[in-house]
This record gives C-alpha cells, sequence and structure tokens, in this order.
C-alpha cells in the first residue's frame, strides 16, 4: 500500500483539486469524503461532518491518519488498495467502523475513480449507514427471532451470506461450532475465514451470487482454523442458495451445510480397509471367491485368474463354472447350487482347467455369510489345488484298497485300530471268528465292541502301543471273549503293530493274532502229565528215567537218585551207564546201541553200583514212546532192584540140590534094606534060617520112610502156604500131652540126645494140634540136629500170661548169631549155606514153625548166640491153664 502524504502534491493542483471536490460535495445528501490518488484527504460534505463527528476541519491529511485514524481499517484499505490497482469503482462494500468504545457501526461503502481533465483523478467515497440489529423494526426483530430459532435448532450448520462481499449476517450455532466460534458477524467470509479463501469456495459463492444458480457440494474437503488456531479437515454436504431482495436481485447467499466428516471418514477407513483387504485377499496363496444372495459371483481374487486363465467378464455371475471338467461339471454345479439354496456350508472335489488347459483337481468350499440382522449375503469360499495330493491319495487309496482286500482274505485274524479311543476300522472274518461278532462292531470303539476286555490289560497295552510306538507281541496270552453269549477262555499269539502316517504320526494299530489255544492247552496237559509222571515215577519203588530220542538222559526219579547218591545234573552229566557193572557194561551198550537204531524194547538183568560202591543186581527194562507217526519221542528206562530174587533164586536152587541130596539118604538106604530084605528072604527060602535080622532092618525102612514122609508132606505145606491154602483143623487137646507124645516119638528114633520135660503147668488149647506137633518137632530136632557136641535139650512148658502158655527148647548147640535171627525163618534160609553137607536140612522147618504159629495168633522167638546154644519158644492162646 501507499501511504501518501499531501506534501507530494504541488499547492496548485491540490487547490484545483479540491475545487472539483467541494463542486462534488454541494450537490450530495449522504456522507461523502474525497481523496486524492495518493489517498489524502481532499473535502467532505456536512454530512459527512455530522455522521462521523469531525470537530476540527482536516483537510490534505492522509486517509488513514484522519479524524483519529478511524478510516484506517482493512476493508477500508482494501477498498483504497482495489481503486489503485484500477479498478474503475466500488459499491456496496462493507465497512465498519469504531465510534466509541464500545460502538462501532456498519457502513455500506460505494467508491469510484473520478478522472478529470488535465489533472490528476480524485477518488469519490459514499457511506451509507447500514442498519445496526438494535434499530430494527419491532417486525423484523419478531421475524428474525423465528428465524435465529429455525436456524440454532436446525441440526445443519446454516448461514446467511450478505451482498457481494459475502459478509456473514446471521450464522446458527452449528456454524459457528463448524468454524471454531470465531466472530464472524459482520465480516466478509475472506475476513472471517482467512484460510478458505484459496479452497475455492468463495469462487463458488461468487459463482452462486453472480449466475444466481445454486449449488450442492458432496462431501467437499475443507480446511477450518478452529479457536485455538489450528486447521482441521472436515467434509461437508452443502447448498449455496442464493437470496433475493423484494426486487427479485440477488442480494446474498443462504449456506446450508452439513458435516459429514465422521462419516466420510468411517467409509473412507471402511474403503481403505476394503481395499487392504483386497490387496491381502489377492497375496493370499489360494482362490478366493464371493457370491452373492443369489449364488452369483461377485468377486473372485487375482489368483482365480490367473490360475485358470479366464476373463474377468467370462467369471462373472456363473461363468466360473465353466471351467470345470465335463465330467465333473454337473455334480459340482449342483452341490453348488444345493448348498446355496440351503445356505449351508458347501464342499465339492472337482477337476478345475488351468490356463495351461490342463485340468488339476481342487477343493471348492464356501460358507454362507450373513449380516448384522441374520439376512443372508451370499458365500465366501476357497479353491485350493489338490492335485498332486489327491494323485498321492488315489494311489495311497487304491494300495489300501488292495491291503484290505488282501487283510480281509487273510485267514489270520486282522483288525486295524484308529485313533486313541481304537475305533474298529477294519476287521476280517478270521478277526470277527474270533471274538465271536458281526460286522456290526466295525466303526464302534473297541472297548465299545468288546466290553469283556474291561479288566483284562489289552486296552492298556493297545493305548501304550499308540503313544509309544513299540510294537508289542504277545505270547499265549490268555483272553477272556464272549463267544455266543459264554465267557471263554482262548490262548493267542499276537501284535500289536503301530500304523504311521506319511508324516510319521501314529494313526492307528494293526492287531494280526492268532488262535493257540489248543496247542497252550495241549501244552498244560502235557505240562500236568508229565507232572504225574514225575511224581509217579518218585512214588514207584525201581529207579525210573527218561531220555530224550537220542538216548541223552533228561530225568532220573528220586530212588536213581538215593541209590546213586547223586545229584540229578550230576548223575546227567556222569550218566547212569557209568554205574552199571563192568561185566554187563558192554554187553548192555551194545544192546542199548542197537535200541536206539531200531527203537526196540531192550530188557536185561544187570549190577548197578550204590552209593556204598556196592553193586546190586537190577532187572533194567526200557522201552520207546513214540509219536503217532511211529518216530521216537523219548525212552523210558526202570531198573528194578532183583537182588534178593536173584539171591531167593539162588537159595531155591540150593534147596532143590539139597532135596535131592536129602531124598538120595532115606531112598537109597530103604532100596539098601529092600535089596538086603530081599536077598535074605531069596536064603530063607535056600537054607530057611530063622534069626535072620528082619525086625532092625524094618525099623531102619520105617525110620527112612517117616523121615521121607516127613519132608514130603513139608514140602507139600510148603506149596499150600504159597497158594494159601494151608488149613487149621482146630481142636482143643492138652498141650503138655502133645509135648511129652512128641518127645517120646523122637526119643524113639533118636536115642543119643537126652531130651527132658519139666512142665510148670498143665495147659489146654484149641488149636490143630498136628500142626502143633509139626513145630514141636520141627524145634527139637534142630535143637538136635544143631548140638552134636552136647546131648542135652531141655523143654519147658511155663505159663506166660493168665491166658497164655509157652513151650521152650533149649539147646547147648552151635548156636546163632545175632543177624541171623530173623533170617532163619525165611524161606530156604540156612545159616553157613556151604556148610549143608554137615546139617542135613532145606531152610524150611522154622519157616513152617512161624507160618503155623502166625496162623494161630501165636508166637515164635529165638534167643542164641553162636557157639552158646540156642532157646527157641512159642506162645500160644491158652484155653485153660492149671498147674
Ligand atoms: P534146616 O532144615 O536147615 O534145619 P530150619 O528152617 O529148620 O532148616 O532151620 C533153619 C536154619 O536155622 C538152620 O539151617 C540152622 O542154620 C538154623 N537153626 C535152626 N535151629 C537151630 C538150633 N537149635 N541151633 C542152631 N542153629 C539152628
Amino acid at each position: 500500500m501507499v501511504e501518501s502524504d499531501t506534501s507530494k502534491l504541488p499547492k496548485e493542483e491540490l487547490a484545483n483539486l479540491k475545487n472539483y471536490a467541494d463542486g462534488l460535495l454541494k450537490t450530495v445528501r449522504e456522507p461523502l469524503l474525497v481523496l486524492t490518488v495518493n489517498q489524502n484527504v481532499v473535502a467532505y460534505n456536512t454530512n459527512f461532518e455530522k455522521k462521523f463527528k469531525i470537530s476540527e476541519k482536516e483537510e490534505g491529511v492522509s486517509v488513514f491518519n484522519f479524524n483519529q485514524k478511524q478510516l484506517d481499517t482493512a476493508e477500508f484499505r482494501e477498498i483504497l488498495e482495489e481503486l489503485q490497482n484500477g479498478e474503475k469503482s466500488i459499491s456496496d462494500r462493507i465497512v465498519a467502523l469504531q465510534f466509541s468504545e464500545n460502538t462501532k457501526k456498519k457502513f455500506s461503502v460505494n467508491a469510484s475513480l473520478l478522472s478529470l481533465p488535465a489533472t490528476n483523478p480524485l477518488i469519490l467515497l459514499s457511506f451509507k449507514r447500514l442498519k445496526s440489529t438494535g434499530r430494527l423494526s419491532r417486525q423484523e426483530k419478531v421475524f428474525n427471532r423465528i428465524v435465529d430459532n429455525i436456524l440454532s435448532n436446525a441440526p445443519a450448520a446454516i448461514c446467511i451470506l450478505r451482498g457481494p462481499e459475502h459478509t456473514f449476517e446471521v450464522a446458527n450455532e452449528n456454524y459457528l461450532k463448524l468454524i471454531g466460534n470465531r466472530n464472524i458477524i459482520g465480516k466478509t467470509v475472506k475476513e472471517a475465514l482467512p484460510e478458505v479463501g484459496n479452497q475455492g469456495f468463495i469462487d463458488l459463492l461468487d459463482t452462486v451470487y453472480s449466475t444466481g444458480e445454486p449449488y450442492i457440494g458432496n462431501e467437499l474437503a475443507i480446511n477450518l482454523q478452529d479457536k485455538k488456531g489450528e486447521f482441521k479437515n472436515s467434509f461437508l454436504n452443502f447448498v449455496y442458495e442464493p437470496t433475493r431482495n423484494k426486487k427479485g436481485k440477488i442480494d446474498g447467499v443462504f449456506v446450508h451445510a452439513i458435516d459429514v466428516t465422521e462419516q466420510v471418514l468411517a467409509r473412507k477407513k471402511i474403503e481403505e480397509n476394503e481395499d487392504r483387504l483386497k490387496e491381502v485377499i489377492d497375496a493370499v496363496p489360494a482362490i478366493i471367491w464371493i457370491t452373492n444372495d443369489q449364488g452369483e459371483s461377485t468377486f473372485l481374487n487375482k489368483n482365480w485368474y490367473s490360475y485358470t486363465g479366464q476373463k474377468v467378464e467370462a467369471a462373472k455371475v456363473f461363468g466360473w463354472l465353466e471351467t470345470i471338467h465335463p465330467e465333473d461339471y454337473d455334480g459340482a454345479k449342483a452341490s453348488f447350487l444345493e448348498a446355496q439354496k440351503e445356505r449351508k456350508p458347501y464342499s465339492s472335489t472337482f477337476r478345475l482347467q488351468s490356463a495351461k488347459g490342463d485340468y488339476r483337481w481342487v477343493i471348492d468350499k464356501g460358507s454362507p455369510r450373513f449380516d448384522a440382522n441374520g439376512e443372508y449375503e451370499g458365500m465366501i469360499g476357497t479353491v485350493i489345488d489338490v492335485h498332486d495330493e489327491k494323485i498321492k491319495e488315489n494311489l495311497v487309496r487304491e494300495k489300501e484298497h488292495r491291503m484290505q482286500g488282501i487283510v480281509k482274505e487273510a485267514t489270520v485274524a486282522t483288525a486295524i485300530y484308529t485313533g486313541i479311543d481304537m475305533n474298529i476300522e477294519l476287521a476280517n472274518d478270521a478277526m470277527l471268528k474270533l471274538w465271536g461278532k458281526d460286522t456290526s462292531v466295525i466303526g464302534k470303539r473297541l472297548a465299545q465292541a468288546l466290553p469283556e476286555l474291561d479288566g483284562q490289560p489289552f486296552l492298556e497295552l493297545l493305548r501304550n502301543v499308540y503313544r509309544t510306538g513299540e510294537t508289542y507281541w504277545g505270547k499265549e496270552d490268555k483272553v477272556d471273549l464272549l463267544i455266543d453269549g459264554e465267557m471263554q477262555t482262548g490262548f493267542y499269539n499276537f501284535t500289536y503293530k503301530p500304523l504311521r502316517d506319511k508324516n510319521g504320526e501314529i494313526y492307528g494299530i494293526l492287531n494280526m493274532a492268532i488262535d493257540v489255544t489248543e496247542s497252550v492247552k495241549s501244552k498244560m496237559l502235557l505240562k500236568e502229565s508229565e507232572f504225574h509222571f514225575r511224581q509217579m515215577a518218585d512214588l514207584m519203588p525201581g529207579m525210573v528215567s527218561k531220555t530224550d530220542a537220542r538216548g541223552n538222559d533228561i530225568y532220573f526219579n528220586k530212588n536213581w537218585l538215593d541209590f546213586t547218591g547223586q545229584a540229578s545234573e550230576s548223575l546227567k552229566k556222569i550218566g547212569w551207564v557209568e554205574f552199571i557193572h563192568p561185566d554187563e557194561k558192554q554187553t548192555y551198550l551194545e544192546a542199548w546201541e542197537n535200541c536206539l537204531d531200531t527203537g526196540c524194547d531192550l530188557e536185561m538183568q544187570l549190577r548197578l553200583k550204590n552209593k556204598e560202591g556196592k553193586y546190586i543186581w537190577h532187572l533194567s527194562r526200557c522201552e520207546a514212546v513214540k509219536e503217532d507217526d511211529g518216530s521216537i519221542k523219548m525212552w523210558i528206562a526202570a531198573n528194578t532192584e532183583i537182588d534178593k530174587i536173584k539171591e531167593e533164586e539162588k537159595r531155591k536152587e540150593e534147596f532143590l540140590k539139597m532135596v535131592s541130596h536129602e531124598l538120595k539118604t532115606p531112598v537109597t538106604s530103604i532100596k539098601g534094606y529092600v535089596q538086603l530084605l530081599l536077598s535074605l528072604l531069596k536064603k530063607q527060602e535056600e537054607a530057611e534060617a530063622s534069626n535072620l535080622p528082619l525086625k532092625p532092618s524094618l525099623e531102619r525102612i520105617n525110620h527112612q520112610v517117616s523121615r521121607l514122609t516127613r519132608l514130603i508132606s513139608e514140602i507139600l505145606d510148603l506149596s499150600r502156604i504159597r497158594e494159601n491154602q494151608l488149613e487149621l483143623k482146630k481142636e482143643e487137646f492138652n498141650l503138655n500131652e502133645l509135648v511129652a507124645e512128641t518127645i517120646q516119638d523122637i526119643n524113639y528114633t533118636n536115642t543119643q540126645h537126652k531130651i527132658d520135660l519139666e512142665s510148670e503147668v498143665q495147659a489146654m488149647v484149641v488149636a490143630d494140634r498136628d500142626r502143633i506137633g509139626q513145630v514141636i518137632i520141627n524145634l527139637i530136632i534142630n535143637a538136635i540136629k544143631y548140638s552134636p557136641g552136647s546131648l542135652n535139650i531141655n523143654v519147658k512148658i511155663v505159663k506166660k500170661a493168665s491166658d497164655k502158655i509157652k513151650v521152650i527148647i533149649k539147646d547147648y548147640g552151635i548156636g546163632i548169631s545175632t543177624e541171623n535171627h530173623k533170617k532163619i525163618f525165611k524161606r530156604f534160609y540156612r545159616v553157613g549155606v556151604k556148610s549143608e553137607e554137615t546139617y542135613s536140612g532145606f531152610g524150611i522147618g522154622l519157616y513152617l514153625a512161624n507160618e503155623i504159629m502166625e496162623r494161630h495168633n501165636g508166637e515164635i522167638e529165638v534167643k542164641s548166640k553162636l557157639g552158646e546154644g540156642s532157646e527157641f519158644s512159642f506162645i500160644l492162646d491158652a484155653a485153660q491153664i492149671t498147674s
């Protein structure tokens, strides 16, 4: 701005101008001020003087210094500046001027540049007072209040701009709030809101003002300063509506603005999010699609187009279906449409044509979308290429199918369980038979299908295999199964083998089982029979042993161990053959070898060495135990002690020798006497001699015959006893008489020995008189026979108890050693067998005596010492004893 000074105008010039000015002023009524182009006051009229209360003439001074700088305002300076810049006239420019501290008055200023001939132009300014509110008419006031009311209650920001400069005439609270409650009334838009000057709004206002065409702005961005002077971006929906005066001339602009900043920002955010979402969707390595509630495709991400090579237009609505393999087309379409109709999740696997033209397997999955009110909006879904997996899966499925076929046909019971719950995925017929169940168990949990497994260890074992991945081998495990409504126990060999997927994760268990019940049961039976065998073998009196098929010792019974004094193991090590007497060993081994070759039985007598080193005779029998097919399973050998039998046999032999010897004597003697008697009889015939020794010869014959008779009857008794046919003919008799008679009989033939009888009591007994007599004879004859050096024999009858009578026969002969006291009562036993020549006999006398006494419930005993004589006695029940 140029601040001119009057001093710069020549005096004449100024006077000239003053003349003009004065002339102008005189004719005009409203306040008027005239300035030079240099903005110095040239003149003013009286009205001006009055209105502006000019007390003292002030001319030639700068208008801005004039009247206490009353006119130094921005608006006023602007007017002058415009004129200076070549503007010819300015009209109706509102200028507010300060009159006192509290009073500001508004004027509508019109200005024009007045060109003058031959001199500088003048600036002419007229001031028209604008009516302040305070001075409004009552009617106007009421009207204004109504307007105010409407405006303040309106939800929009409203203001009225007056005049071509767009001076704020009125603005409601919303508007004030919008512009940061700045003091705007009476100011032009440019003044009040300097920041909007270059945002195009003033141009818009100007256009509306000049054309009368309203302007509707939608979401226009505006940058406004708030009260604190900070800039803020807002978005406004607004209307600029021209207002007209009574004459229909445009006099202002009605502004109606709605702050839509929040909505716009929110929408922008959504749009931004949507954009970002679209970016994300496009970046996802999958195909994503969206359909509307009609099932029509509304969106497909970039991947779809690059995958299929389809054009955007071609894919729209149902166009995308065209890329499906013709064979899969109908199925896929139907499945999609059904899901769309039912508004439920959709999934379909089909072949999709790729951009290259080949078909690849994909999984197309979608879910229904519903808005906040639950209204169906369509679907959103993905398409994923699973071609490689599908091919692999097909291969696996084929393999699995083949495997399942094999398993199903397999005779080995097989089942597959999946998951930790052991769902029965597969169980072949053999397994179902083993379980005693039908196909209804397939698909169930094992625990549910076979509830009887509760309490048995198998479910836990399975879970353990599932957890650890370690295969379990069951060997002859006992399993209780409910078959045909009955709990049955079986034994099985089985495996629980973990099944792994391609990632090595365990997904199930393969169970294969073989029923070994029969074999276990027969093994158990075998064990039992083995036990019984051993028990029996131990109880048997003989020595029993067992060898395997090749003859290796595997078992010896207790008798064997007792006999050899060896423990089982050491006996096995040594081998029982080592205990065979060397004389029989070779023969035995040869026979045994032969048996092992041929499987024939073996029987042989041999001597075995006992723990004391003594050889004992045994009958050794060995027999092969054969399998059904005839092969040898094992050998069982029994060794029975036959030492005593052997001894007895020996005695028997000796007995026979003696019998023949003993019989020879009386028979030879009888034969001799008979021959003698015959020759004597012949001589008698010849010589008739009378004193032939017939009597003594006949007595001898008689003696020998009675000896023979006794011998024969004893042998007979012996066989009777063996056949248990010795019968007693019991009668009551006087024992003392029997003893006396017997001694008398013996004395008759034995004249050398002196037998005396002492009867302490008399006894009646009930017994077989002949047998008791036989006993007495035997005892007395033995006493005679075995006391060749001493001729006295005492027989005594004593009372043993009140009802028992005892007969004692005492000699003073060779006596018997204590060890033989028992043996002499045995059959054929004779002390010092080799001296049979010395004392004739069979060794049956005492045996018979003992047997007879036993049958009478009596007793027989011996008291004797070798070389000191013997005392034999017997005791009988007495029917009566008298002294
Ligand atoms: P034997 O016909 O041998 O006499 P016995 O049975 O009568 O048969 O007697 C058995 C054995 O008992 C005799 O061989 C003998 O050795 C012994 N014996 C029997 N009586 C006597 C005795 N009085 N004194 C010594 N030894 C006797």
